[in-house]
């Protein structure tokens, strides 16, 4: 029984391929690798292409015994779905509408969905629950949304089990370091805070000090990356045992404010990390808290690294040895 992981070498998903593989799973992955990393792979077995190729699709399926589908791949960054929707509709929605054809044809009967809060658009109060109301902000999360709606019409008319993980905001690295979190361009603060530690930006910004919240800074839901890599996991094998669909938040239950993450960072260098106060970044709402009481109760789901600091110390022991983050 072999689980195929689409975007396996990104972020999420080359620590959730770390993490199956200690657990004895057999994995292999299929990415684009526009900004995914060979060397995140470590010896993982994969195809590179995209969901739309079917032709490589039907080998993947083909070649292997795939039991369960793991589907990461996807354009990620709402401030470029906002200036270019089309491509994130293409890429999002056409993307899955390829891969579920294939996973329909070939008989595969479990997906777990790289889902994200993003589906929420503005809280209607903190923490957010799974039944709280999708009103997405941006086509990102829009897109999210689509996809985890067609899931749910193709569970009625194929049979196709699917459990949605809508996650937080992802951070820290493997406790032993193999790999870490690398994208081109950073966006995310923990690790645009960590290049400036590490001298590679002079100051970083903090977008907003006049929010609604104790410091005035936005307060987010920082979740460790292997803690996500596990959710999907007990996804797995929840579909497997059980054969239930369902959505769920993976997030810490608690938030913590930008100049909080400044500090943390500050603590886990030792080094001064200058900032500066910068205009608040358009759509950024002032604080997003997940309730993850679902996910603990029905999945199982045990979160290890809740410490702000520990999260913090594992992106550190990578960046710090990876300025240049990955080289393939
Ligand atoms: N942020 C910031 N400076 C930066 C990057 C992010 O102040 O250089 C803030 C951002 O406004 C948000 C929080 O940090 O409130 C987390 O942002 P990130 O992009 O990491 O994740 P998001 O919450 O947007 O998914």
């Amino acid at each position: 029984m072999t689980i195929l992981v689409t975007g396996g070498a990104g972020y999420i998903g080359s620590h959730t391929v770390l993490y199956l593989q200690e657990k004895g799973e057999e994995v292999i992955v299929l990415d684009n690798f526009t900004k995914g990393h060979y060397d995140a792979l470590l010896n993982t077995t994969y195809y590179e292409g995209n969901l739309h190729d079917d032709e490589l699709l039907d080998k993947v399926f083909t070649n292997h015994s795939i039991d369960s589908v793991i589907h990461f791949a996807a354009s990620s960054l709402v401030g470029e779905s906002v200036a270019d929707p089309l491509s994130y509709y293409k890429n999002n929605v056409l993307g899955t509408h390829h891969l579920v054809n294939k996973i329909v044809e070939h008989g595969v009967k479990r997906i777990v969905f790289s889902s994200t809060a993003a589906t929420y658009g503005e809280p209607d109060s903190i923490p957010i629950k799974e039944d709280d109301s999708t009103i997405p902000t941006n086509p990102y999360g829009e897109t999210k949304l689509a996809i985890e709606r067609m899931l749910k019409w193709c569970e009625d008319a194929y049979g196709l089990k699917s459990v949605s993980l809508r996650y937080f905001n992802a951070a820290g690295a493997d406790p032993e370091s193999r790999i870490g979190e690398d994208h081109n361009p950073e966006t995310h603060l923990i690790p645009i805070v960590l290049e400036v530690a590490n001298g590679q930006r002079e100051f970083m910004k903090i977008f907003g000090h006049d929010y609604a919240t104790e410091d005035g800074t936005c307060v987010r839901d920082y979740i460790h990356v292997m803690d996500l890599a596990q959710a999907h996991y007990l996804a797995v094998r929840k579909l497997r045992d059980t054969k239930q669909s369902g959505v769920y938040n993976l997030g810490n239950g608690q938030g913590f404010s930008v100049n909080e993450v400044l500090e943390a960072c500050r603590n886990v260098t030792g080094r001064l990390i200058p900032a500066r106060e910068a205009p608040r970044r358009p759509g950024d709402p002032a604080v997003l808290i997940a309730s993850s009481e679902k996910a603990k109760q029905e999945l199982g789901w045990d979160p290890q690294y809740s410490e702000l600091e520990t999260m913090v110390q594992h992106a550190w022991n990578w960046h710090k040895e990876h300025k240049d983050g990955f080289i393939k």
